[in-house]
């Protein structure tokens, strides 16, 4: 399955783009941790980028597309992948189904992460990491104790270098200008599914209701060994669970083929 996350930054494309990574195994390819680990490297490229992260612009589309087409090519993501940051304008979005063809790939889905500036202006300006741990918190949203677990345990809480007023103001207006006209984009290729984003636990069962309903989404069960596998992912396991208590009535296809009494214990 190939998904791209679309939102706005701080909507929350990470958070769940780790969590598909983990639930449904999905790759994460984020052109955000991509271009910091260039930044950190000290390479030309990096430094380049980094200047441009830190002005909260865009780091320059031929950079970025040569980057993704390589990493796109690469064997472990062949079947399937969560894309979180890109594509991020018209010409990115463009590129990447020149990529895909090239490929013969092709998108299962956009997903917007609708949520308030409000929002936001908060989860931005909040976000800290823990030096210590690498736990990531916000100053609004965290629990005192949370935020004062990392001090005890003698780490800092950071500020990403691109959390600042000014670079975040810009970063808001970079996304509104060439970002969000994406939106159209993928409803006029009929791939886009807008989502309410704003909690994390709304986003995540808005995402996998959308994901379920795709065709793409899945497991061939026709071999005991298929069920096997299909038992190793606690979270199809999960959602046929919870589709069957809301009543659903539409696909989690190929869930529900014969398979003999060993069906029961997953749904
Ligand atoms: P956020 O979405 O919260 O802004 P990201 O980690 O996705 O955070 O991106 C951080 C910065 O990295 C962006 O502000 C931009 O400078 C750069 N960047 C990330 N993805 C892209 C991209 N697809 N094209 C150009 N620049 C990018």
């Amino acid at each position: 399955m190939r998904i791209i996350l679309l939102g706005a930054p701080g909507s929350g494309k990470g958070t769940q783009a780790q969590r598909l990574q983990k639930d449904l195994g999905l790759p994460q390819i984020s052109t955000g941790d991509l271009l910091r680990k260039a930044a950190v490297s000290g390479s030309e490229f990096g430094l380049q980028a980094k200047m441009a992260m830190d002005a909260g612009e865009l780091v320059s589309n031929s950079v970025v597309l040569e980057m993704m087409k390589e990493r796109l090519s690469a064997c472990d993501v062949g079947s399937g992948y969560v894309l979180d940051g890109f594509p991020r304008n018209q010409i990115q979005a463009e590129g990447l189904d020149t990529v895909l063809s090239d490929l013969g790939q092709t998108l299962d889905a956009a997903v917007f992460m609708d949520v308030s500036h409000e929002v936001l202006m908060k989860r931005l300006t909040g976000r800290r990491t823990c030096s210590k741990t690498g736990k990531l918190m916000n100053i609004h949203f965290s629990s005192q104790q949370d935020l004062d677990e990392c001090i005890e345990a003698g780490g800092t809480l950071i500020r990403r270098d691109d959390d600042n007023e000014d670079t975040i103001r810009n970063r808001l207006e970079v996304y509104e200008r060439e970002t969000e006209p994406l939106i159209t984009y993928y409803r006029k290729c009929r791939l886009l599914q807008v989502v309410d984003a704003h909690t994390r636990a709304a986003a995540s069962q808005n995402i996998e209701v959308r994901l379920v309903a795709l065709p793409g989404f899945g497991f061939d069960v026709d071999t005991p060994e298929d069920l096997r596998q299909v038992h190793q992912y606690p979270r199809a396991r999960q959602t046929a669970s919870f589709l069957d208590s809301i009543g659903f009535v539409g696909r989690y296809p190929r869930l529900d083929r014969d398979v003999g009494s060993d069906l029961v214990a997953i749904g």
